[in-house]
């Protein structure tokens, strides 16, 4: 208490006392906000309670490294938890530290204070202990199923205790007179009426598994199940009669008889299939948390059958990588490429569960978004740290920094592993033959390892239709004089080898990528330059071999590029001389900026889009005509000659028509178009 002084109104100096009051708290409404607000889904209980258990194991082990004597009495360190339905009760018991009287008024009567914490804090250094806990809260989530909680404990240096709370105000704690541990802990949870299921035999067992399936103790469930008997069959009085009467019926008949004889010889008890009831402990979790070893100490199969239990895929994993970070951020991580990608890969309702995120062994989720980039859902494996908080909801820890953190170290990693792979060309192959959409969707969107992906990213070409190539093997290949890389876009490499825009660059011995994946379009969007090489589209405007021609050219057939540009109107935005083209008399290109036919036929093939960019990027087609084929120079001649016009407007508008198919846009009118084509070979083919 301090005294300070006011200066009042009046001028006059008045003392106050200031006291230091502490807070007060309704506990039952705090229990309930933390009960609430941590978790989000109730069967988080049982992971809590299990840690706790494997908390209290580890330290008596970590005591008994120093005195053997700690374990006497108990000394198979394990958790037993068991069902009584009629009590509608379950209980956890662990034969690990037990609670002194002090530590069950410090640790479960106080709130968020942990024992464990301190257990920790006190032994310095000493880095052989995994402990779970450190919040002090997770104890109060079995009030999320239980109405009561009674724990009974027993510490090596007190007596028994019984401690019991409804989670209200209070709780009672008296020393246990018929005492029943010889060391440890049992929790009883007495189950609220509407959380029965966790009085469900494989429902309890199916949590423990998911959560506690890895964690160093055993953990034993005591389940009952029918089994098959044989036992005895009392002999039966009646079917005895009935044989005698059959036997007396059958007198005459000496075969029967003589069977009858046989059968009297044998003993009449024989053995009859009984179901019987009988109940045992039975090891939940038997796995081996192989990403906590080092990498050397564990073996190819160990790796393989360790993913085909996470992932449920029968195939092996393509490839993996197992790898500890420390310093900063310390995790264990396990990672695989599958062999194949899983076929609903690209469904957006698709359950993200490929990340199995643990912290120190417990399980906290397997549908992270926050783990794994767009690009790499494919990627399976688990991920533990230590330094995640274990005790907060899954939304506050998908904020969580360390997330972050992690994600960055995976995308890293998986990045070195890819590129490893690459050195194995028939894997390499497997795995682009699978994921290469994944890894342009990674160039598309990771500005920041985007240059690493560049160079894992292969496409068969104009020189090679039949062997992918990387940009740099293109860039080591390319001519003296050549400055751009050049790529065309389509369907297939069939079809965009016989395109006409790629005459001229193949007859100078250029060679041109092929981009026949719809998210080619996407990519090369970020993906302007390699090694200072722009990346040149050659279905767009600007592809030139001899400009001062080229202008020339232009100059000298101002009128008759007119006249087609006037007659196609609003069709072309322009038309051009060109001299990409060889044995084509015209193409379309589109403005640099533009779709190109490509992506215009992708753009119309998605039901949902919005139609309103439509008019902003199609339509901007330019047409460029080559003036050394015959149908242009005829063209020419006949644009001037008054009796001719008719014709070649028609073939004008004709060429056209064919333009936009040869340069992979859609017929505007395809009746039309075939109306030109029919009169045009009635011309060409009939006699008059
Ligand atoms: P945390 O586990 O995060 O420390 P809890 O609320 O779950 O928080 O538990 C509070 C404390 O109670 C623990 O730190 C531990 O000291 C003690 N405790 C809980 N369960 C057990 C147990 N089964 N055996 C021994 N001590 C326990």
């Amino acid at each position: 208490v301090s005294i300070i002084k006011i200066m009042a109104t009046e001028g006059v100096e008045i003392e106050m006392k200031t006291e230091e009051i502490s807070f007060t708290a309704d506990i039952s409404q705090l229990m309930n906000l933390i009960i609430n607000s941590f978790y989000s889904k109730k069967e988080i209980f049982l992971r809590e309670l299990l840690s706790n258990a494997s908390d209290a194991l580890e330290k008596i082990r970590h005591q008994s490294l120093l005195d053997k004597n700690v374990l006497e009495g108990d000394d198979n360190l394990n958790v037993q938890v068991k069902i009584d339905k009629d009590a509608k009760t379950l209980t956890i018991r662990d034969n690990g530290v037990g609670m002194t009287r002090d530590d069950l008024i410090n640790c479960l009567g106080t709130i968020a204070k942990s024992g464990t914490k301190s257990f920790i804090e006190n032994l310095g250094n000493s880095k052989d202990v995994e402990t779970i806990g450190q919040f002090g809260v997770g104890f109060y989530s079995s009030y999320l199923v239980a109405d009561r909680v009674k724990v009974v404990t027993k510490h090596n240096d007190d007596k028994e205790y019984i401690w019991e709370s409804n989670s209200d105000k209070n709780f009672s704690l008296v020393v246990n007179n018929s005492p029943t541990l010889t060391r440890g802990t049992e929790i009883t949870l007495y189950i609220k009426e509407d959380e029965v299921k966790y009085l469900e035999t494989n429902t309890v067992k199916d949590i423990i598994k998911k959560y506690t399936e890895f964690i160093n103790y055993p953990i034993q469930f005591w389940e009952t199940r029918e089994v098959d008997e044989e036992v005895d069959e009392q002999p039966d009085e009646q079917p005895d009669e009935q044989t005698d009467e059959q036997t007396d019926e059958q007198t005459d008949e000496p075969f029967i008889e003589d069977v009858k004889e046989e059968e009297k010889e044998e003993p009449k008890v024989t053995k009859k299939l009984s179901k019987k009831e009988v109940s045992e402990w039975v090891q939940i979790n038997d796995e081996k948390p192989i990403w906590t070893l080092k990498p050397e100490d564990v073996k190819e199969e160990q790796y393989i059958s360790f993913y085909k239990k996470i992932s449920g895929d029968y195939n092996e994993p393509l490839t993996q990588k197992h790898f500890h970070t420390e310093g900063q951020l310390e995790c264990n991580c396990l990672l695989y490429i599958p062999e194949k990608q899983p076929f609903d890969m690209f469904e957006t309702d698709r359950k993200k569960n490929n990340i199995k995120l643990y912290v120190k062994k417990v399980f906290i989720m397997d549908d992270c978004d926050e783990l794994l980039p767009e690009w790499l859902r494919f990627i399976k494996g688990v991920v533990d740290s230590n330094d995640i908080p274990l005790n907060v909801s899954r939304e506050i820890l998908q904020q969580n920094k360390i997330m972050k953190q992690i994600k960055n170290v995976i995308v890293k990693k998986i990045i070195e592993l890819i590129t490893e792979l690459s050195d194995d060309e028939e894997k390499y192959a497997k795995f682009y033959d699978n994921y290469s959409k994944m890894l342009k969707l990674g160039v598309h969107e990771d500005s920041k390892n985007r240059d690493k992906l560049i160079e894992l990213l292969r496409f068969y070409t104009l020189n090679d239709e039949n062997k992918l190539i990387t940009l740099k093997e293109y860039v080591e290949n390319m001519k003296e004089e050549q400055t751009s890389i050049y790529y065309i876009c389509g369907d297939n490499k069939e079809i965009l080898s016989k395109s006409p825009l790629i005459e001229k660059i193949r007859k100078e011995g250029y060679n041109v990528l092929y981009f026949t994946d719809t998210i080619d379009e996407y990519m090369v969007q970020n993906l302007k330059e390699y090694n200072e090489k722009k990346l040149v589209d050659v279905s767009k405007d600007g592809i030139k071999f001899d400009e001062d021609n080229l202008k020339k050219l232009q100059e000298n057939n101002k009128d008759f590029i007119k006249f087609v540009k006037d007659t196609l109107g609003d069709k072309v935005t322009e038309v051009k001389i060109s001299d990409r083209l060889q044995d084509t008399p015209c193409v379309l290109v589109t403005a640099e900026y533009g779709w190109t036919a490509n992506m215009e036929r992708i753009m119309k093939a998605q039901a949902l889009r919005n139609n309103q960019m439509d008019n902003f990027m199609t339509s901007k087609k330019i047409m460029e005509l080559n003036m050394e084929h015959i149908i242009i120079t005829t063209l020419k001649e006949k644009s001037v000659i008054a009796e001719e016009k008719t014709a070649t407007l028609d073939v004008i508008k004709l060429l056209y028509d064919n333009a936009l198919l040869a340069s992979g846009f859609a017929l505007e009118d395809a009746i039309e178009y075939s109306k030109k084509v029919n009169k045009m070979i009635e011309i060409g083919f009939c006699d008059e």
